[in-house]
């Protein structure tokens, strides 16, 4: 199948093939598109058409707040019967809910490009794989997975996330997957739960999606599952952007299928650009979603890769722009760092830190068994003073955090508008 193949093209290859359908979406946003015909105009369209995506800037960035006050049937194609279509609304968790809508077209090249990343970690028909959903989310699953592909025994078992712990693990032990496909809070809490017990449970791969994954979660996994972890980067709105090359050294982009750029970019080092996500689904005709602001803070490397894909290379996702913690003077202070030096501090078990609209931050903290709860709350102070300075900060110790099931969660939080 053609994904299969077009990771081994040269990037510049690569970037042909997304310029070719650059042209082709955004051409038939404008012909068939009420949204777009009165946003965009002929001039913006010809640049496409005359150097592809090198001119991607001449036309406009939309938010998720911009898009969501568009009625749907302004942004949908007059060639697509919506009834066939899936409606799929991104969570209203992080800003106003929207709907897009996918075809049966559309989702399958969306499976495909699961299926491109499953295979290269060798993924193959007779695994089980096992994979969490929400429950909203399971009763759409038969859209994507019926007979799309002739690989039965590769279409996974889904758990609904809504459920118990206790029953989510009572279904993986009757089904015995080889492979789990979840998010990482969804993990972390299927673990506190086994650790407890003092049970244990092995896989051979993890693939995590969704969330941050710092790297002590990520080593964490990797020992108590005995499995090898893989994280893929992906929005509701654009579908799959980059995934986890089987080496580890970076997430693959997907350019033969999405646009990212970064936006508001600083370099960050040798060959690395960090900003803003802006992406461009270029296989989604029903509801086009074209220079889109994913809200997240990413790194590109300019860098070849050891495996020889030429896939360009996304260093990392840092979690979304509204989770950042933000100094006064609007520097934003990213969750990843933040998360990353919590885990270092002996005797946490699970963390929250969350920013309250007067801009200060409070920290609440899980400690483990048989700690010093003084001496755990200088060391999370004296660990995140330097990164939180100017702000007030406290911290707390609590028994558990109290997260909402089957919802995105969050380590780092802000409620300070901008
Ligand atoms: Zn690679």
């Amino acid at each position: 199948m053609g994904l299969e193949r077009s990771q081994w093209f040269t990037t510049e290859k690569l970037h042909r093939i997304q310029s070719t359908k650059l042209r082709k979406i955004v051409e038939t946003a404008y012909m068939d598109v009420p949204f777009y015909r009165m946003t965009y105009d002929q001039d913006m369209v010809q640049k496409i058409q005359q150097h592809g995506s090198t001119s991607i800037d001449c036309l406009p960035i939309f938010s998720k707040t911009d898009l969501s006050k568009i009625p749907l049937k302004q942004r949908t194609s007059s060639k697509v019967n919506p009834v066939q279509c899936l409606r799929r609304t991104t969570s209203g968790t992080s800003g106003e809910p929207f709907v897009i809508l996918e075809t049966k077209k559309s989702a399958a090249y969306w499976k495909a490009l699961i299926l491109r990343a499953l295979w290269a970690y060798g993924v193959r028909p007779g695994d089980k794989v096992v994979r969490f959903l929400p429950r909203l989310g399971l009763q759409h699953i038969g859209f994507f997975w019926d007979n799309l592909f002739n690989l039965p025994s590769l279409r996974p078992a889904f758990i609904d996330l809504s459920d118990e712990v206790a029953a989510n693990i009572q279904q993986i032990m009757k089904i015995r997957p080889h492979v789990l496909y979840i998010q990482p809070s969804s993990l972390v809490r299927l673990m506190n739960y086994l650790e407890k017990r003092e049970m244990k449970l092995c896989f051979r791969k993890i693939l995590t999606m969704g969330e941050t994954l710092t790297q002590t979660l990520r080593r964490r996994f990797e020992d108590f599952f005995s499995a090898e972890v893989y994280d893929r980067y992906s929005t509701v709105e654009v579908g799959n952007i980059a995934w986890e090359c089987p080496t580890h050294t970076a997430y693959h982009i997907n350019v033969d299928s999405v646009v990212l750029e970064v936006v508001n970019a600083k370099t960050a080092g040798r060959g690395v650009t960090k900003g803003e996500a802006v992406v461009t689904c270029l296989y989604r005709y029903a509801t086009p979603i074209i220079r889109y602001k994913t809200g997240d803070l990413v790194e590109v490397v300019d860098d070849e890769c050891p495996c020889g894909r030429g896939l360009p290379l996304l260093k990392s996702v840092e979690g979304r722009i509204v989770d950042c913690i933000v100094r006064k003077d609007g520097e934003l202070i990213s969750p990843y760092a933040i998360a990353s030096r919590l885990e270092h501090v002996n005797g946490v078990r699970r963390f929250k830190v969350l920013q309250d609209k007067n801009y200060s931050v409070e920290v609440f903290v899980v400690p483990s068994d048989d700690v010093d709860g003084e001496k755990l709350v200088n060391s999370v102070k004296a660990e995140l003073s330097e990164i939180l300075r100017g702000l007030d900060f406290g911290v707390k110790l609590v028994d558990k955090i109290v997260e909402q099931q089957g919802k995105k969660f969050k380590m780092v939080e802000s409620l300070v508008e901008r």
